[in-house]
């Protein structure tokens, strides 16, 4: 009698996000953070591929949204700023997520997570909700007591509107204009999971777009075009996008629209980044508690104004989170190598790959090593390349495959004989030969812009 199959309860969808999450820490993408420790909780560290992978991310963010325009300037504010900036903007009084503790097995959960009354781990009863502030609190010089207390910043955008008029005087920009901001942000999260879906310490990119008050509805949807664009231009399937415009009664206290820009994830549609009509209500807060004048004058209208903001804010450790899930691809039974298992091809787009190109000699004699190392110092002038020498030239592939290198380059007898190497194509499998002076060139026409 054959042994019945062993029924595997978790859905497909789990079971591909386990995969993803086992090759990124096979790979070097993302480990848990101090794992030999037992892990910390929902904090990750990128690994050596997973960092240039991220620093792609970053790169073609900054690119678009600051090197490419001339409406917008970039900024680098610090994670510790004045705690009365808190006060301002309203997170110590407001940025609470209501708690409840399970009076049995004593754990704690997110009250709006919740689909009854009793503990979802063990049925016991639960304590009444109680605000729970998100903030990582901190102190600041040599004294702890209550007048040395700061925030490490839960958003990079606070760094934005304090410097509104440094900004305004020094880059001599007049509204309709943007400061964009890449920087980590903290949250003591509650409910956290989904990989790096949902961490305590993650990166942001956020763009503060300041406008005439009349102007803010067109801006608006100009920024919720532009943005869903920047992610189907990277690779990111039309289809796994979605808008999804938030209720009056979901709208954060400062805003008066917003639409997430959703990713279909393995777990769930979920946010990647939210656009907010933020009105004027940051500026008017800080020119509040600060004293400072904020407005801007339009010379030419002869008219005083506080700006109203409109806010692309994305995460970046979620955009490569959607980047990898988007372009990885199982393959069951292989490509090729007959009998193989399931390989995993990540498709990701040139200019995110992590590592452009790799050389492989065939075999590690009749000089191949030698003239793969002359094309390897070569082409790492310009990009991020790797040279592997060990194991079969199969897996060797495989492994670039599975951290999306576009091309390999693999130098072989016919090296010697007429300079020229194979380049093997990682989507189509394709096969060419080019010639060893020519692989910058070719490299170049193929990559583009990266
Ligand atoms: P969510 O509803 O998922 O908690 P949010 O609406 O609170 O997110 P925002 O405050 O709008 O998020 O932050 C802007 C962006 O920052 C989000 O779109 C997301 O990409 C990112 N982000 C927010 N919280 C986290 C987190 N804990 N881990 C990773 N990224 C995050």
């Amino acid at each position: 009698m054959s042994k019945p199959e062993k029924v595997d309860s978790r859905s497909r969808d789990q079971q591909k996000m386990e995969r993803i999450v086992s090759l990124s820490k096979r790979r070097g993408v993302i480990y848990p953070s101090s794992e030999i420790y037992g892990g910390a909780g929902s904090v990750w560290d990128y690994g050596p591929v997973g960092v240039l992978l991220k620093n792609n991310v970053k790169q073609a963010w900054w690119r678009a949204v600051v090197q490419q325009r001339d409406d917008t300037v970039g900024l680098d504010a610090a994670i510790l700023m004045h705690p009365r900036v808190w006060e301002a903007s309203g997170h110590v009084s407001g940025f609470t997520d209501p708690l409840v503790d399970c009076l049995q097995c004593k754990q704690r959960f997110r009250a709006d997570d919740l689909a009854g009354d009793r503990c979802p781990a063990c049925g016991g009863e639960l304590t009444e909700a109680r605000a729970f502030n998100l903030m990582f609190k901190t102190f600041m010089g040599p004294v702890e007591n209550e007048a040395a207390v700061t925030y490490l910043r839960p958003e990079t955008c606070q760094g934005v509107f304090v410097n509104f008029k440094n900004v305004l005087v020094s880059s001599r920009k007049k509204p309709p204009f943007g400061i964009a901001q890449i920087g980590k942000s903290f949250r003591n999260e509650i409910t956290t999971g989904n990989f790096t879906f949902r961490s305590r310490e993650f990166e942001q990119y956020e763009i503060e777009y300041f406008v005439p008050p009349e102007q803010a509805d067109q801006w608006f949807e100009y920024w919720v075009e532009e943005r869903l664009k920047w992610y189907t231009d990277l690779g990111i399937a039309a289809d796994r996008l979605r808008l999804r415009p938030h209720r009056e009664d979901e709208l954060a206290h400062y805003a008066s629209r917003c639409t997430d820009i959703e990713y279909g994830f393995p777990f769930g549609w979920s946010e990647l980044e939210g656009i907010a009509n933020r009105q004027d209500f940051d500026l008017r807060q800080h020119q509040e508690h600060s004293g400072k004048d904020l407005t801007y004058f339009d010379e030419a209208e002869k008219r005083r104004y506080l700006p109203h903001v409109i806010e692309p804010s994305g995460g970046v450790d979620r955009s490569v989170l959607a980047f990898v899930v988007d372009a990885y691809e199982e393959i069951p039974g292989g490509r090729g190598s007959a009998g193989a298992e399931v390989e995993s091809v990540l498709r990701l787009h040139p200019r995110l790959a992590p590592i452009k190109a790799a050389v492989l000699p065939l075999v590690r004699r009749d000089g191949m090593p030698d003239r793969a190392h002359a094309i390897y110092d070569d082409l790492r002038r310009h990009w991020f390349v790797e040279y592997d020498e060990g194991g079969s030239i199969g897996r060797r592939y495989r492994r670039q495959d599975e951290i999306g290198t576009p091309f390999c380059m693999t130098i072989d007898s016919q090296t010697a004989e007429d300079g020229t190497v194979t380049v093997r194509d990682r989507d189509t499998m394709e096969q060419i030969r080019v010639s060893a002076d020519k692989l910058v060139e070719f490299l170049r026409d193929k990559l583009g812009e990266c």
